[in-house]
């Protein structure tokens, strides 16, 4: 797609960076060592590191016989360690399986660890002019904006429109050249915020600058939409301030913990509380307090607490699964933070008549 690369390889021979370390001497060592260090990392952070990786492992040979941690001695401060553990690890299976030779083909080099298909691409096209298209993050911004691709590009569909028309913008001549523009027109220009579509190569045709939708392309990954639950908790509390817990089994929410006494809906919640509690025209019966909401890492809960009165009887259940808890003297024992919160906030609330507690507890 010459409307494509043209312009940007004019731009390249202009503008483009062509004295970074790794841009010298570039053999496919050299190319991945740069690669594997730009990922997730500036360029002004991993020129210094680059440089002394290169003069304590000149070659393949001498990364794959060094011993792992002076590797990671090196890598202090980059980040992200598992790429300095499967660069070491390549140089070991490109020593052992390929004779210290970088493979040729994009399907073996692929198959050495931490090197994925924009990667591989990107180290044979800049280290042996193959024609490879590349799809980092900066390519996908730029292709996203360029053509208008809407949609998040981590989803499978819109990968794949992108990867075609990364495919169909590298050009046969010169591929080492465009692929190091389109990534610097990337990391320049067309960054994220505010790109610089006024001095962009691309700017004539560019859909998003035409439409103005620099701002919303490429689609931001969509925000997962949480599962909301509904539970009812009964707080049941006696004119002493005591309140009843239930401990949670020991596996699942909250496991082992105690808990106000929990259910799924509100006709169980009511089914649970005494008949004499419940209300049926004396006492203060069942009353809704206002709802509390819980965040889970995976899900949130809102409680609806149901408050009720009960004046002390002895025969009331401390055995393994229920006690009474007494918040001015509380026992030592470990408590769920809603019930901890839904307790605390009792002292808001106006005390009502008593009911004598039924045998059920
Ligand atoms: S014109 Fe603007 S949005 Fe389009 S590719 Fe260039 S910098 Fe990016």
């Amino acid at each position: 797609m010459k409307i494509f690369a043209t312009p940007l390889l004019a731009w390249f021979d202009r503008a483009g960076r062509k004295h970074l370390p790794w841009q010298q001497d570039r053999t496919p060592y050299r190319v991945w060592v740069s690669e594997i260090m730009l990922q997730q990392t500036q360029v002004a952070t991993v020129i210094g590191y680059y440089e002394r990786f290169m003069q304590r492992f000149p070659d393949v040979r001498a990364l794959a016989d060094a011993p792992i941690d002076e590797v990671l001695h090196l890598w202090t401060g980059l980040g992200y360690y598992a790429r300095a553990r499967n660069l070491h690890r390549a140089a070991q299976l490109v020593v052992a399986e390929h004779g210290g030779e970088f493979p040729q083909s994009i399907e073996a080099m692929q198959a050495l660890p931490g090197i994925g298909r924009s990667t591989a691409g990107a180290i044979l096209a800049l280290s042996r002019a193959q024609r490879h298209p590349i799809l980092d993050g900066n390519v996908k911004r730029v292709l996203a904006r360029y053509f208008g691709i809407e949609g998040f590009p981590g989803e499978r569909d819109v990968e794949k429109t992108l990867w075609s028309l990364a495919d169909e913008c590298t050009p046969t001549e010169r591929v080492a050249d465009y692929t190091q523009a389109i990534m610097d027109l990337g990391a320049t220009l067309c960054v994220r915020s505010r790109p610089l579509c006024a001095v962009c190569p691309l700017t004539e045709h560019c859909v998003a600058r035409i439409e103005g939708r620099q701002s919303v392309l490429p689609t931001p990954r969509p925000k997962k939409i949480r599962p909301q639950r509904t539970a009812y908790v009964v707080l049941m509390v006696r004119d002493d301030g005591a309140v009843l817990l239930e401990r949670r089994p020991p596996a699942g929410i909250w496991g082992g913990l105690w808990t106000l006494p929990q259910f799924d809906d509100i006709e169980a919640a009511h089914a649970w509380i005494p008949p004499a509690l419940r209300g049926g025209g004396q006492g203060g019966g069942i009353r809704s307090l206002p709802p509390y909401a819980h965040s889970f890492t995976h899900f949130d809960l809102t409680l609806h607490p149901l408050l009720v009165r009960a004046a002390p009887v002895g025969a009331v259940a401390d055995d393994d699964r229920y006690c009474w808890y007494e918040p001015r003297q509380p026992a030592r024992i470990g408590l769920a933070k809603p019930a901890v919160e839904l307790i605390r906030s009792l002292d808001a609330q106006p005390a009502a008549p008593m009911q004598r507690q039924s045998s059920l507890l």
